[in-house]
């Protein structure tokens, strides 16, 4: 809800939603987010003293909630291996102002988690799956975890009553392109949403590619000419997924398009790494530190004001940017600064 204290950054826009990313650790290696030959045995995670406890996380979130965010985001790095998360989801519901928990997952925790993660208070999880292939999604997992246990927490996430789930699926040309019609027809008429994400240029150790990005037109060309496709209205102003409804009524297909057809003019989104720094773009280098005032002892009304004068300062617009000048820039890790 935007209140009289909710900031406007540069380019008009509010902040809305905060991505929380509890933990910079995960139980796979995707290709494109955490590749193996980086995040190997020898990678220095965060040690547990750098990370924020969930009550200096939720004391920010109660700080973002006064300033207007009213959705809340929970990833990393994968979320569900922060211990005890369902009490942290318990804390959040307990703040004014938040009306939507959502999470995203790599879904082979939650035939565990879904349900004390629903009962805690959690509205609705994202699952992340690129192929219903074994052996390629083995490989870009970076781990052989087959689908079956992404399929299974789908289930269970459903069964606890976090549905619809939304399914998200990074295409890569040459890696995953041939699964998206296989993907389609899976998810068609399941009441679960699939959601295409063009490949980005998240931080630095992707080897990401322009060649390698399927655009969104291409895929919603090839799902249409085999079930038809029509247009729909966004659910709300920033939405980032494009969604198309199957003609048939089969439900819906969301195109993430943040190579080819950006959203920067509406991002309303901050995030909060693990380690309680404020990112105001998800392709920034660098992050405000909350942590050190948070522990010096400042008070709500001192964080208050470090979130706003940042915000208030906020111009980022890479997406839009993207190619003209950002070649070779540093940039954070996506599992770092939250997905
Ligand atoms: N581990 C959880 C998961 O995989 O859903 C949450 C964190 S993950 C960083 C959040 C989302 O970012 C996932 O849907 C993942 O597929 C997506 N992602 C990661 N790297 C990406 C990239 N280079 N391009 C597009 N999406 C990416
Ligand atoms: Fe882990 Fe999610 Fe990144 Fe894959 S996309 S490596 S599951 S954080
Ligand atoms: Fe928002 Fe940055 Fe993504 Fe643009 S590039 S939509 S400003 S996170």
């Amino acid at each position: 809800m935007v209140t009289e204290n909710t900031p406007t950054d540069t380019l008009n826009r509010h902040l809305r939603d905060l991505r929380i990313s509890v933990t910079d650790r995960c139980n796979l290696r995707c290709t494109y987010c955490m590749p193996a030959e980086v995040f190997g045995p020898d990678y220095k995670f965060l040690p547990r003293s750098e990370i924020l406890d969930y009550e200096e996380l939720a004391r920010l979130a109660r700080v973002f909630a006064q300033l207007g965010v009213t959705k809340l985001r929970i990833t990393g790095g994968e979320p569900l291996l922060r211990r005890n998360l369902p009490d942290f989801i318990a804390m959040l519901t307990r703040i004014p102002g938040i009306d939507d928990i959502a999470l995203t997952t790599n879904g082979i925790l939650l035939p565990t988690l879904a349900k004390p993660l629903a009962e805690a208070g959690l509205n609705r999880v994202t699952v992340s799956l690129d192929s219903l292939d074994d052996k390629t999604f083995g490989e870009l997992n970076g781990r052989g975890t087959g689908v079956k246990p992404v399929l299974a927490g789908i289930a269970a996430a459903e069964k606890a009553g976090l549905g619809p789930v939304k399914v998200n699926m990074v295409v890569q040309r040459g890696v995953n392109d041939k699964d998206i019609l296989p993907m389609a027809e899976h998810f068609r008429g399941s009441g679960r949403i699939l959601r295409f994400i063009e490949f980005m240029d998240v931080g630095t150790t992707n080897g990401w590619r322009m060649d390698k990005v399927v655009p969104s037109r291409e895929i919603q060309k090839l799902i249409h000419e085999r079930w038809p496709l029509e247009s729909a209205e966004p659910n709300y102003r920033g939405e980032v997924a494009r969604r198309w409804l199957y003609k048939d009524g089969q439900g819906e297909v969301g195109f993430i398009s943040s190579v080819t057809n950006t959203f920067c003019g509406d991002c309303t989104r901050a995030r909060l790494s693990a380690r309680g720094e404020l990112f105001t773009c998800l392709f920034a280098a660098e992050g405000m530190d909350l942590r050190e005032p948070l522990r010096e002892g400042k008070t709500d009304a001192e964080l208050i004001e470090l979130v706003s004068a940042r915000w208030k300062a906020r111009d980022d617009r890479y997406s839009e940017i993207r190619n003209q000048n950002t070649a070779g820039i540093k940039k954070a890790e996506m599992s770092y600064l939250g997905g």
